[in-house]
C-alpha cells in the first residue's frame, strides 16, 4: 500500500471500500478496492488470489483495467484504472427525466456488450452488472468494471451482497435458486439497457417478496415507442424468462443495427482478434469445440462461446492476402493473339473514376458474398437446431416410455397386493392414498401421468 496515496474514499460498496489513491510510482490516479477476506477458509482464498490474477491480465477497451492486487492485513486490494466520468447510474440521473437519444444508448450498449464477449470467451462470468458498475472514462469512453470480484467472494457474503446490495438485477432463475450462468449476466445487461431506455429500473417494488414475484412473472413496463423496434424486441429477448431463450452476447453482437457500431468502437486489429475462431480458457485460447462439454445437474454455468465464421470479413477487415511470388496472380493475363485482334478498343476512363468504380464493384461484391454467407449459415442453423428439436423429442419419448414399462413391471411384480415400488429416481413423491390397487386403477393413471409430468421437468431444466 506505500506505492499509492490515498486521496478519498469514493464510496462504500456491498463487498468493501472504493477509495481513490494517486500511484507514487506513475503519479497517475487509481480505484482501489478493500475486501475483507480475513474470514475466509485457505482455499477460498486461493481461489481468489487465482481469480483476482486471471482478472489482472484481462485487457480490452471496454473493460476496466485491473493493474494489480495484494493482500495486507487481511484484506485483499484490487487496484484499477480510476474512470474520471463517473458510473452510469449516476450519468441516468443526471438526465432528470429527459430521455436519452436511440444513437447515444445503442453507442454504450454495443460498448458493454464488447466488453462482455470478452469476458464470457474466456469462460468468466461477470455477476455483478448494473449501472453502477460501468463508467465512463474522460473520453466518454464505457467501461465495464467489477469483473468477477463476486467469484472472489464465498458464497455466503454473496448471498448477503445480494439481499443488502442492488436486488434490482436479479433474474428468475437466482430468484428461483438455481444457479448463475452466463444468461444470468445477459439479463442484467437487460436491465441495464432498460434503464438507459427509461431511466427506471425494469423491475422495482416495496419489498423483496414484491419484486422477487415481478422478476418472476417478467412483465415490466413498456418503454417508449419513439425507440425503434429492434432495440424494444431485443429487450424483450434479454428479458426471456428461460435462460436458454436468451440471446448470448455473441448474437446479440450479431444483430444488424449493433453490429454495425463496432468498429466505432474496436480497431481493425482488435476486432480481427475478438471475433477470431476461437474461445478462451482462463489460461490462454483453445481451439472451438464442437460438442458442448457434458454438463451436470442444473444449469451449466459456461456455454461456448457462439461462432462466428469470417467475422473480420463482415466488419471489412481482409482476412487473406496475395502471396508474394504465387505466379498464377503475377502472370499477367494476355488474351491469345487471334482474340487480340478482333478486341473492341476499351474507351479510356481517367484512374480515378476507374478506380472509384472498381472500388465500388468490390464493395457490392462483398456485400453480396455476406449476404449470401450469412443466408447459409442461418440455414444450417435452422436445420440444426431443428434436428436438435427433433432429438430431445426422441428422447423425451423414449424416457416416458422406459418410465411407463417400469410403472407397469411394477405393478405386475407387486402382483396387485400392495405397494408399487419404483426404482425411478423422480421428484415424484407417491401419495399413499395412490397405491395401487387401493385406489384403483385411475390413482396409478394419476402417478404415471407425474411421473411423466417430472421426467418432463426434469428434461427441459437449462443445461
Ligand atoms: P458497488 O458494490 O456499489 O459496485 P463499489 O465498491 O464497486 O460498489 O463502488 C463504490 C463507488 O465507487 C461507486 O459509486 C462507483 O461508482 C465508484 N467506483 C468504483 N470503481 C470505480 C472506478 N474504477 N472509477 C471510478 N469510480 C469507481
Ligand atoms: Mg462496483
Amino acid at each position: 500500500m506505500e506505492k499509492y496515496v490515498r486521496l478519498q474514499k469514493i464510496g462504500e460498496g456491498s463487498f468493501g471500500k472504493a477509495v481513490l489513491v494517486k500511484s507514487t510510482d506513475d503519479g497517475r490516479h487509481y480505484v482501489i478496492k478493500e475486501i475483507n477476506i480475513s474470514r475466509m477458509s485457505d482455499k477460498e482464498r486461493q481461489e481468489s488470489r487465482r481469480e483476482v490474477a486471471v482478472l489482472a491480465n484481462m485487457k480490452h477497451p471496454n473493460i476496466v483495467q485491473y493493474k494489480e492486487s495484494f493482500e495486507e492485513n487481511g484484506s485483499l486490494y484490487i487496484v484499477m484504472d480510476y474512470c474520471e466520468g463517473g458510473d452510469l447510474f449516476k450519468r441516468i440521473n443526471a438526465q432528470k427525466g429527459t430521455l436519452f437519444q436511440e444513437d447515444q444508448i445503442l453507442d454504450w450498449f454495443v460498448q458493454i456488450c464488447l466488453a462482455l464477449k470478452h469476458v464470457h470467451d474466456r469462460k468468466i462470468l461477470h455477476r455483478d452488472i448494473k449501472s453502477q458498475n460501468i463508467f465512463l472514462t474522460k473520453d466518454g469512453t464505457v467501461q465495464l468494471g467489477d469483473f468477477g470480484i463476486a467469484r472472489v467472494l464465498n458464497s455466503t457474503v454473496e448471498l448477503a451482497r445480494t439481499c443488502i446490495g442492488t436486488p434490482y438485477y436479479l433474474s428468475p432463475e437466482i430468484c428461483e435458486n438455481k444457479p448463475y450462468n452466463n444468461k444470468s449476466d445477459i439479463w442484467a445487461l437487460g436491465c441495464v439497457l432498460y434503464e438507459l431506455c427509461t431511466l427506471k429500473h425494469a423491475f422495482e417494488a416495496g419489498n423483496m417478496k414484491n419484486l422477487v414475484l415481478k422478476i418472476i412473472s417478467g412483465s415490466f413496463p413498456p418503454v417508449s415507442l419513439h425507440y425503434s423496434y429492434d432495440l424494444r424486441s431485443l429487450l424483450s429477448q434479454l428479458f426471456k424468462r428461460n435462460p436458454r431463450d436468451r440471446p448470448s452476447v455473441n448474437s446479440i453482437l450479431e444483430k444488424g443495427f449493433l453490429a454495425k457500431r463496432i468498429e466505432k468502437f474496436l480497431s481493425p486489429q482488435l476486432i480481427a482478434e475478438e471475433f477470431c475462431l476461437k474461445t478462451f480458457s482462463k489460461f490462454g485460447p483453445q481451439p472451438v469445440q464442437g460438442k458442448r462439454p457434458a454438463s451436470g445437474q442444473g444449469a451449466s454455468p459456461f456455454v461456448p462461446a457462439q461462432k462466428i465464421t469470417k467475422p473480420a470479413a463482415k466488419y471489412g477487415v481482409p482476412l487473406t492476402y496475395k502471396k508474394y511470388g504465387d505466379k498464377k496472380l503475377l502472370e499477367k493475363k494476355t488474351p491469345p493473339k487471334h482474340k487480340q485482334a478482333h478486341q473492341i478498343p476499351v474507351k479510356k476512363m481517367n484512374s480515378g473514376e476507374e478506380r472509384k468504380k472498381m472500388s465500388e464493384e468490390a464493395a457490392k461484391k462483398r456485400r453480396l458474398e455476406f449476404i449470401e454467407k450469412e443466408k447459409k449459415q442461418k440455414d444450417q442453423i435452422r436445420f440444426l437446431k431443428a434436428e436438435q428439436v427433433k432429438r430431445q423429442e426422441k428422447q423425451r419419448l423414449e424416457r416416458i416410455n422406459r418410465a411407463r414399462e417400469q410403472g407397469w413391471r411394477n405393478v405386475l411384480r407387486a402382483g396387485g397386493s400392495g405397494e408399487v415400488k419404483t426404482s425411478l429416481s423422480l421428484n415424484t413423491k407417491r401419495p399413499d392414498s395412490l397405491c395401487f390397487p387401493s385406489a384403483g386403477i385411475k390413482g396409478f393413471l394419476f402417478w404415471q401421468w407425474r411421473c411423466c409430468l417430472s421426467i418432463t421437468l426434469f428434461s427441459s431444466r437449462p443445461i
